[in-house]
C-alpha cells in the first residue's frame, strides 16, 4: 500500500482502518522525534509538553535507551520469561527493586502496560490478604481493563457503556484533608475493613487533574491501612519517574507502599510496566499465578536499564526539580494575570493550569480546548486532562533545552491571553 505522506491523507486512511473508539487529540502524524521535539510527515516541528502521556521523561530517542534496544535487538527479541528467562530482566528487577521506596526487602514482577501493572497488583493484593474489596479515589484513574476501568473514576469517556463493573471497589474523597478519615466512614456505611485488600492510590492523581493530595495526608492513610491489614499500594504510573523531582511521588510524604505500579516513563516508549513491593507480599502468589507472554520483554528490559542509567548519569532529577521551578514561577505570574487560571495544580515537573470561568469559577472545559488548539496550530503539543475537562498538563520532557522551553512556555502564554479574552 502506498499513502501519500500528509498529514490529510493519513488521518483519511485513518478513518477507514483504525476504530472510530481510538481517537487521537492531534492530527499531528508522526515522522520522527527526539528530546522535547516531534516532527511530522509534512517536517513540521513541534515542542512536545505532552511526552506521549508522561512517557517521555528522559526524552525521544535517548541515545542510551535507542543504543540498548539496537543491542538487545541484535541478541534476541523473544524467548518468553516464563519459558527461558534472560539477565536483562533479572538486573532490571535488582535495580527497580533498588530505586522504589522501602527501606525492606522487594521482589518485582513485570507486564506489559499500566493497566496489567494494576490489575496484578491488585491481584497479589487479593491473594496475600485473602480479602476481596479494593478501594481506590474520586478522580482515580487506572486503566482501561475491566477491573481498572472499574476503579477509574470518570465515566466518560472511560466507562461509558462498557459495564457491567468488576465488583468490590468502592470509592472515597481524594485529597481533602479529611479524606483519610473518609476512610473511616467508607468502613461504616459501604465495607467491612476486614474484606478489603487494598487501598489503591495516585499519590498526585493524573487524568483526574494533576491533583496532590496536601502534607500529611499519606501518612495518615497508610495508618489506618495498616490498623486494618489493608495494603496501601501507589500507582505511580504517572506520578513517577523522577516526575515529581523524587524518583517516586509518594516519597514527598515518607510513605512506604507495600505495593508500587511502574510503568509509562519507565521504558521511555517501549511497553513494559511493573509492580514492585514487599518481598513476603510477591512471594505469596503460587508459581505460575502471575506472568503472561510478553511481561518483561527483554528489549524493553534493556530500555529501561538504559533510562535508570540515564537517571544516575544525566541528574534527570536535578533536571526535573529544576523544570518544575521554572514552570511554577511562570504558572504563578500567570495566575495574578490570567483570571481564567483558578488554580495550579500538581507537584514538581507535574503541573497542570485549572482554567475556570464566570462568577462561580466553574471548570472551563471548552477554554481548556481551545487553548490546546491554539497551542498546535503554533507549533506546541499541550495536553488536557481533569475530571471536569478543564485541566492543562504539562508532562514536558526533562531534557527540553532551555531555548525550546522557552519557545513553549511563550506559545502558552499567548494562548492564555486569547482564551481569556
Ligand atoms: N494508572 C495511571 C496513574 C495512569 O496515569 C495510567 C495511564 N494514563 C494508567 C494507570 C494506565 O496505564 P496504561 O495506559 O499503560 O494501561
Amino acid at each position: 500500500m502506498s499513502i501519500a505522506q500528509t498529514n490529510e491523507a493519513l488521518q483519511k486512511l485513518r478513518a477507514d482502518v483504525i476504530s472510530a473508539g481510538v481517537s487521537s487529540v492531534t492530527p499531528v502524524h508522526v515522522a520522527s522525534a527526539r528530546g522535547a521535539v516531534v516532527r511530522d510527515v509534512e517536517g513540521r516541528e513541534y515542542i512536545d509538553f505532552g511526552g506521549g502521556i508522561g512517557v517521555m521523561n528522559i526524552g525521544h530517542c535517548h541515545p542510551k535507551v535507542v543504543a540498548a534496544i539496537k543491542a538487545q535487538a541484535e541478541k534476541f527479541t523473544h524467548t518468553c520469561f516464563m519459558v527461558s528467562p534472560y539477565e536483562v530482566a533479572i538486573k532490571l528487577a535488582d535495580r527497580l527493586c533498588r530505586v522504589t521506596p522501602g527501606s525492606f526487602a522487594k521482589k518485582a514482577i513485570f507486564v506489559n502496560s499500566g493497566a496489567e501493572a494494576v490489575e496484578n497488583a491488585v491481584k497479589i493484593a487479593r491473594y496475600y490478604t485473602k480479602r476481596p474489596a479494593v478501594i481506590v479515589f474520586d478522580n482515580a484513574y487506572h486503566g482501561r481493563t475491566l477491573l481498572t476501568m472499574s476503579m477509574t473514576s470518570k465515566v466518560k469517556p472511560y466507562k461509558w457503556g462498557f459495564g457491567p463493573f468488576a465488583p468490590e471497589v468502592y470509592r472515597i474523597p481524594f485529597g481533602d484533608v479529611a479524606g483519610p478519615e473518609k476512610l473511616k466512614d467508607v468502613f461504616i456505611q459501604q465495607v467491612n475493613p476486614e474484606a478489603v485488600a487494598c487501598v489503591v492510590a495516585e499519590p498526585v492523581q493524573g487524568e483526574g487533574g494533576f491533583i496532590a493530595a496536601p502534607p500529611g495526608y499519606f501518612q495518615q492513610l497508610a495508618k489506618i491501612c495498616r490498623e486494618n491489614g489493608i495494603l496501601f499500594v501507589a500507582d505511580e504510573i504517572q506520578s513517577g519517574m523522577g516526575r515529581t523531582g523524587t524518583m517516586f511521588a509518594i516519597e514527598h510524604w515518607g510513605v512506604e507502599p507495600d505495593l508500587i505500579t511502574v510503568a509509562k516513563s519507565l521504558g521511555a516508549g517501549m511497553p513494559i510496566a511493573a509492580v514492585v513491593g514487599r518481598r513476603e507480599i510477591m512471594d505469596s502468589v503460587h508459581p505460575s499465578g502471575l506472568g503472561g507472554t510478553y511481561g518483561g520483554n527483554p528489549v524493553a528490559c534493556a530500555a529501561a536499564l538504559a533510562v535508570l542509567e540515564a537517571f544516575e548519569e544525566e541528574d534527570m532529577l536535578g533536571k526535573a526539580k529544576a523544570l518544575g521551578q521554572t514552570l511554577k514561577g511562570r504558572f504563578e505570574a500567570w495566575q495574578k494575570r490570567f483570571k481564567i487560571i483558578g488554580e495550579i495544580r500538581g507537584l514538581g515537573a507535574m503541573l497542570g493550569l485549572a482554567l475556570v470561568k464566570g462568577d462561580r469559577r466553574e471548570p472551563a472545559a471548552e477554554e481548556a480546548k481551545k487553548l490546546a488548539a491554539f497551542c498546535l496550530e503554533r507549533g506546541l503539543i499541550i495536553l488536557v486532562c481533569g475530571t471536569y475537562g478543564n485541566v492543562v498538563r504539562v508532562l514536558v520532557p526533562f531534557v527540553i533545552t532551555g531555548e525550546q522551553l522557552e519557545k513553549g512556555l511563550k506559545i502558552l502564554e499567548e494562548g492564555l491571553a486569547a482564551v481569556s479574552k
